[in-house]
């Protein structure tokens, strides 16, 4: 029998909460209980934003968690290449396209165009990429980029999806014990063009999420609520780029007193300010209801 894989996936780019300490305890005990493994990495492909100092920080959070994982630890950052040759397989598919216009020129397209007000949003609230550079004839994208001039790649949702077919479907757990699971319906399209590689990296946080996930033979992808409509993007992905269906969970989120989802911004949660307090590990697993 093949072991599940688990993971805990953190990006550095702030102080772990008790969401981040849920999520982790959660994983770890699944793992426990199935006999699986557990694997972490370090989501740190935004190496402005993700820092070494954050990064310290959450491996002494977690170790003093009590967590424990498989070594060694995969770190984005360091394999800019996989993701690169999967990109460019994209590119040479035409399942993406360099897409030019800066977050103020999206902007002003939009209200300039008389749809402006009703303008289609993703789930998070932004508005969708103007549909412009798909049309580009192919002369006019490669004089702009001989030109220099900056852009991201885009995937085609219509020509993923087409290519994808029917049923992009994944199987969600109906809870923590991960006992039975429901189909759920992928809907790439509500969330437009979206990025698989920013303007200074060769991947974004969707590609490089299924290409590891798919690399280090992730099973169970146990995660916050808040990812659970970004997952019909990533089955989308998968089904294009071959990559195994793993299965998923999207737990609830740690809410803060307002009421209001934890951010890596406010302290008071935060696992280094908690221990600092004199909280323990039994408290924060107390906290979280594991
Ligand atoms: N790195 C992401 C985050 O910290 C989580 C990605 C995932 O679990 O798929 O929000």
């Amino acid at each position: 029998m093949t072991l599940l894989t688990f993971r805990f996936a953190p990006s550095p780019n702030g102080e772990l909460h008790l969401g981040h300490a849920y999520s982790a305890l959660l994983n770890q005990k699944l793992a426990r209980h199935t006999g699986g493994r557990l694997l972490l990495r370090v989501e740190d492909i935004d190496t402005t934003r993700c820092t070494p100092e954050f990064e310290a920080g959450m491996f002494a959070d977690l170790k003093w968690l009590g967590l424990g994982w498989e070594e060694p630890v995969r770190r984005q950052s360091e394999h800019f290449a996989d993701y690169e040759a999967v990109l460019e397989r994209l590119i040479r598919e035409e399942l993406v396209y360099p897409a030019f216009m800066s977050r103020g020129e999206i902007r002003a397209f939009i209200a300039s165009e008389r749809r402006g007000r009703d303008w289609p949003r993703d789930p998070d609230g932004v508005p969708l990429y103007p549909q412009v550079d798909k049309a580009l004839p192919m002369k006019e994208r490669k004089r702009r980029i001989a030109e220099n001039a900056p852009f991201a790649w885009r995937l085609d949702v219509g020509a993923a999806m087409a290519r994808a077919g029917k049923d992009i479907t994944w199987a969600e757990f109906t809870d923590e014990t991960l006992s039975a699971t429901r189909p759920v319906e992928a809907c790439p399209q509500d969330w437009g063009d979206v990025i698989v590689a920013r303007r200074d990296i060769p991947t974004s946080y969707h590609l490089a999420v299924v290409i590891d996930d798919a690399l280090q033979g992730v099973s169970h992808v146990v995660r916050g609520q808040d990812l659970f409509s970004a997952t019909g993007v990533q089955r989308l992905l998968q089904k294009i780029l071959g990559l195994p269906r793993p299965a998923y969970f999207h737990h609830r989120l740690i809410l803060g007193p307002d009421g209001r989802k934890l951010s890596k911004s406010l302290r008071d949660t935060g696992l280094a300010a908690l221990r600092e307090a004199g909280a323990s590990p039994d408290d924060v697993r107390k906290m979280v209801g594991l």
